[in-house]
């Protein structure tokens, strides 16, 4: 037993290798560009990393994946993965066949959830929910630093429930390429934050322009960011009324902008259904490497 395990992260725009130690430190990482579009070349390209780190590494105990969508439990073939050349294959039996050996594999909001619960920001916590505020929206629970996946592989997935509590301007909301309206994402994600700023301000900025903005007191970004973060709160909140977590990590570009965490807290107890609302919510520990962090410990 060598107690090192290999992570790969497959993104839509690169692939992440990480090998981890019995002590999960990182001992070697490396990226690539995803070959875009060609699957094949995407399964030879997780092969030859995996190869390419055992040959300098020696042999590893186990190899853990985290994807964009998940595996059916009906077909084992992918879906909702926002890399298209995914989309109904059997990348799981495809990757064993090439490397004649067994992976395990998950989607990559779960994988950030393991990572940041078992040593990063939600280390301690019994139970939480892991956040993605980025492109898209996604999320994933760990219990007792193991992910919770449900017979549906989709637990947490909260990006595509409804935004809770609408206002008359959030009906119906946004199309969402689910084929529904008002999703949680069509307003959360990174873009979204961009597009009502633009539509009000006239001025293009990415997210964390905006939150500088607002806090040199442009009132057209503090207004944007009141009302993002009141609907986080509300999507939030939701989680909290079912979950009702330990503490909630949040991840993704939209996570590293500092006033989240001191008015999220203030605006919750509006929504949840208690007196108190004693919910850590923490940015994540780990960054960019939690994906391939958290696909390591899967294995
Ligand atoms: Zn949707």
């Amino acid at each position: 037993m060598s107690n090192r395990k290999i992570g790969i992260d497959l993104g839509g725009t690169k692939i992440e290798i990480a090998v981890l130690d019995e002590r999960n430190h990182t001992v070697l990482r490396r990226r690539i560009a995803t070959p875009a579009g060609d699957y094949d070349a995407i399964v030879s390209a997780i092969a030859g990393l995996v190869r390419e780190a055992e040959s300098q590494l020696g042999p590893a105990d186990g190899i853990g994946i985290g994807t964009p969508g998940m595996a059916s439990v009906e077909t084992g073939l992918m879906k909702n993965a926002n890399s298209t050349a995914l989309i109904g294959k059997a990348l799981q039996r495809d990757v064993e066949e090439r490397l004649q050996r067994s992976v395990r594999m998950t989607n990559d909001a779960n994988c950030f959830a393991l990572s940041e619960s078992v040593d990063g920001a939600g280390a301690g916590a019994h139970t939480v929910f892991a956040v993605i505020l980025g492109t898209g929206v996604g999320g994933g629970i760990a219990i007792g630093g193991r992910i919770l996946e449900g017979p549906n592989r989709i637990a947490g997935e909260w990006g595509h429930n409804p935004l809770p509590w609408p206002r008359e301007r959030e009906t119906p909301g946004p199309a969402c390429y689910c084929g529904k309206h008002g999703c949680i994402e069509t307003f959360l994600s990174g873009p979204a934050l961009a597009r009502e700023y633009r539509a009000a301000s006239g001025s293009a900025a990415e997210p964390a322009e905006i939150a500088s903005r607002a806090v040199q007191g442009d009132a057209v970004a503090l207004a944007c960011m009141e009302t993002y973060e009141d609907r986080v709160a509300r999507a939030l909140a939701t989680v909290i009324n079912i979950l009702d977590p330990d503490a909630i990590v949040l991840g993704g570009g939209v996570s590293n902008i500092g006033r989240l965490y001191e008015r999220l807290p203030a605006i919750l107890p509006a929504y949840v259904f208690s007196d108190s609302v004693r919910t850590r919510i923490i940015r994540a520990a780990h960054g960019d490497s939690s994906g391939v962090r958290g696909a390591a410990m899967l294995a």
